[in-house]
């Protein structure tokens, strides 16, 4: 029997020890002890089950129902939970990668990513070309015969161009490259990347799947191949293992998710049909708009608009006096939080790209980027209503 999202979010992964517990159980163990020096040996010697762990930075039970829980939900036959999202896109990319390899991303991209990208693969001899996510044609004269993989996020973060998983993987498979997705505007609820051709999905937990600002987390999915085979090794050894304490928080994140995902996303659509009537802002973006450019693609390729809105508010001025006078939502750097948050890119996550590359992205110095919570809809128009009449 197939179940949904939303029952998988709830039951898929769980284990549970002797006991019989409920909720599930935070192991803060880092180590397992062993029934004998005979089962240790083998343990060492790679035949381990399911349940046979060595070390908490291998792997541990809870991490491990985190594990299973997220390949479920995404569809994929493996995952590996790592500490934070960056430690699943630098671990994802430099595990897979060697010197002289050449790897094609897109250009809107989390600061982060950007520097792993552009800075650490660079220095290790791996050849980065980086072209604009939504022009196919970019991706066509980029990819080369011998390009290993492809990098993007699905949707891009702050102006929320939508990249076509179909057409690029579709690209890339025809030479044999490997498709790695950071999904996390799309988050898990709306993704359906893996069937649309991406080979790797990551995550940062950070976001919607805590969902409530407590901590971090990050995950790679991809075939039992390339996790365990590739992501595994690399991991274990370099160390950026999820905390177990963290895992469990993220299971019950993870029990919400589709609730929360939701009803943020249909908050997120009144308040950005709201803030489309208004006559005095350059731009309101919002995947599941009918005026986004991408409309169609966020349809076929998600169903939802998602969490995640942009607006032009003209000026740096007005956008920190906007930012200043709003009284529920919160000026932070998160999202996906059940708190609403809004971010001035251009000043913050942003701030480090030179002009010519804020212009080239659009992140321009009236933008505000906004992470639509869970607070009542009408709460939040009134804040936003007021904060711009201010
Ligand atoms: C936040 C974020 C990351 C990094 O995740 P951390 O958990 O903060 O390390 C990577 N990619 C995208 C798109 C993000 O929004």
């Amino acid at each position: 029997m197939t179940y949904s999202k939303r029952t998988k979010g709830i039951h898929a992964g769980v284990r549970r020890s002797q006991f019989g517990e409920l909720s599930e159980a935070i192991f803060l163990t880092q180590g397992f002890d062993y029934p004998s020096a005979e089962a240790a040996e083998a343990r060492f010697q790679g035949g381990t089950g399911p349940d046979e762990f060595i070390y908490a930075r291998y792997g541990n039970p809870t991490t491990a129902m985190f594990e299973d829980r997220m390949a479920s939900l995404e569809g994929t036959e493996d995952a590996f939970a790592t500490a934070s999202g960056m430690a699943a896109v630098s671990g994802a990319l430099t595990s897979m990668l060697q010197s002289g390899d050449h790897v094609v991303a897109a250009r809107a991209l989390f600061g982060s990513c950007l520097y792993v990208l552009e800075n650490v693969l660079a220095r290790f001899g791996v050849d980065v070309t980086f072209v604009d996510g939504t022009d196919l044609a970019a991706w066509k004269a980029a990819i080369r015969p011998d390009t290993k993989a492809v990098f993007f996020e699905s949707i891009s973060n702050p102006t929320l161009e939508v990249i076509d998983i179909a057409a690029v993987a579709a690209l890339a498979h025809a030479v044999g490259a490997t498709v790695l997705v950071d999904n996390v505007f799309s988050t898990p609820t709306y993704s359906r990347a893996v069937e649309q051709g991406a080979d790797v999905v990551i995550y940062s937990a950070t976001k919607h799947i805590d969902g409530q600002g407590r901590g971090l987390g990050g995950v790679i999915l991809g075939t039992q191949d390339f996790i365990r085979g590739t992501v595994e090794p690399y991991m274990k050894h370099t160390g950026g293992a999820l905390s177990p304490f963290n895992a469990w928080m993220l299971l019950k994140g993870l029990e919400t998710l589709d609730l929360r995902v939701r009803a943020q996303t249909a908050t997120a659509a009144a308040l950005a049909d709201a803030l489309a009537d208004r006559s005095d802002l350059q731009r309101v973006i919002y995947p599941g708009r009918a005026d986004h450019p991408q409309a169609e693609l966020v349809q076929r390729q998600l169903g939802a608009g998602g969490t995640m809105i942009a607006i032009d508010v003209g000026d740096k001025d007005r956008a920190f006096k906007t930012l200043n006078a709003l009284q529920i939502a919160r000026i932070s750097n998160n999202l996906g939080d059940a708190k609403t948050i809004v971010t001035h890119p251009a000043t913050t996550t942003h701030e480090r790209l030179p002009q010519d590359q804020k212009d080239l992205l659009g992140i321009s110095a009236g933008l505000i980027r906004v992470s639509v919570g869970l607070e009542d809809p009408e709460d939040l128009i009134a804040d936003f209503t007021h904060a711009l009449n201010a």
